[in-house]
This record gives structure tokens, sequence and C-alpha cells, in this order.
């Protein structure tokens, strides 16, 4: 399947890369907020999403987690975005979306993660972020966009690729 590429020079090109991958993947994007602000991410309470499985690759200071808050500001979240490296999963549960974000990186054995309950996380109306997924090999749910974020000085080489038909549908979107 396709994959695309961009270069993004500083740590506010993250960001604004992460958001504009939460209006991709937003569920009514074009039909309800074709241009504005949405009102109910305005609100704090998030904005009906496609969900997904997005793995994120790269060493660690790649940018993965700050990709994420990026993300996570584009569905209106303003508060903390952390890595949730000892719990391994950070919950945003709001009104409108759940969005669950991952790192897998201390993951000692991957049988750990059936002990996160999984089923629960990975419903497909919910919004999954993986950091570190080769942790979790054979026991988390194919990715719908697999991200791969490589380090170059300040900057950073992001490989995006869409590997199911609800990942293309937020890829097409994304790079228009
Ligand atoms: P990861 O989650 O991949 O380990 P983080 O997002 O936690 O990485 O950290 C990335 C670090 O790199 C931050 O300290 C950030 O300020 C810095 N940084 C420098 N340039 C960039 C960039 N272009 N994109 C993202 N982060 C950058
Ligand atoms: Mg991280």
């Amino acid at each position: 399947m396709p994959t695309n590429q961009i270069n993004l020079a500083d740590e506010q090109a993250t960001l604004e890369f992460g958001a504009r991958l939460a209006r991709a993947s937003f569920l009514y994007r074009d039909k309800l907020y074709p241009d504005k602000e949405n009102p109910a991410a305005e609100a704090g309470q998030g904005v009906p999403t496609l969900g997904g499985i997005i793995y994120l690759h790269g060493d660690l200071g790649a940018g993965k987690t700050t990709l994420t808050r990026g993300l996570m500001r584009g569905y209106g979240y303003e508060g903390a975005v952390k890595s949730p490296t000892y719990t391994l999963v950070e919950p945003y549960e709001f009104g409108q979306c759940n969005i669950y974000h991952f790192d897998l990186y201390r993951l000692a054995d991957p049988e750990e993660v059936e002990y996160l309950g999984i089923d629960d996380y990975f419903s497909p109306s919910n919004l999954c972020l993986i950091e570190w997924a080769e942790q979790g090999k054979g026991l988390l749910p194919p990715a719908d966009l697999d991200i791969e974020i490589s380090i170059d000085g300040t900057a950073r080489l992001l490989s995006c690729q869409s590997l199911s038909e609800k990942g293309e549908r937020i890829a097409q979107r994304l790079w228009v």
C-alpha cells in the first residue's frame, strides 16, 4: 500500500502534523466542519473519530509522543500528554471519542499486553496510537497506519504507510 513522506523541520512542525492527522481521522470531517474549529473539541468533548490503529516507530526522542500530543490538541485536548512509559497506556476518554496512547517500550514480556485487557481498547471505534508496537508483536491488532520517524538533527523524516481500507481513507485526507 502507498507510503507518503514529510520532512518535519522542528518540534512545532511535528505538533502541526499531529493535528493534521487528527483532522484526517475525524468521522464527519468533511460534512460537518469543513473549515471551522469543531465546537465539541473546543468544549473538551473530543470529536467523533473514524477510529483505527496507528503504530509509531522510531528511536527514543524521535518525536512519537510529540506527534501524539499534536494529535490530542487536534482533538481539542489541552492537558498534559506524557509518555505512558510505566503504565503502558494512557486513556483519553471524551464524550465524543476514546483515544488510547500506548508506549510499549518497557514491556518486558509480550504477554503483559494481555493483562491490559486488549479487546476493550482495540474496539474499531477507538483511536489507538502505539509507540514501540514491535514490542507487542503478535498480540496487537494489525495497524491501519504505520508511521516511522527518523531523526536528522532537529529535523525529522516521517514516513506513513496505509495498511488497510481505513488507513487508506485517513491517508487520502492527510496527504491531499
Ligand atoms: P519519542 O516519543 O519518540 O521518544 P518525544 O516526542 O518524547 O520522542 O521527544 C522528542 C524530543 O525531540 C523532544 O525533546 C523534542 O523537543 C525534540 N525535537 C527536536 N526536533 C523535533 C522535531 N522536528 N520533531 C519532534 N521532536 C523534536
Ligand atoms: Mg515516547
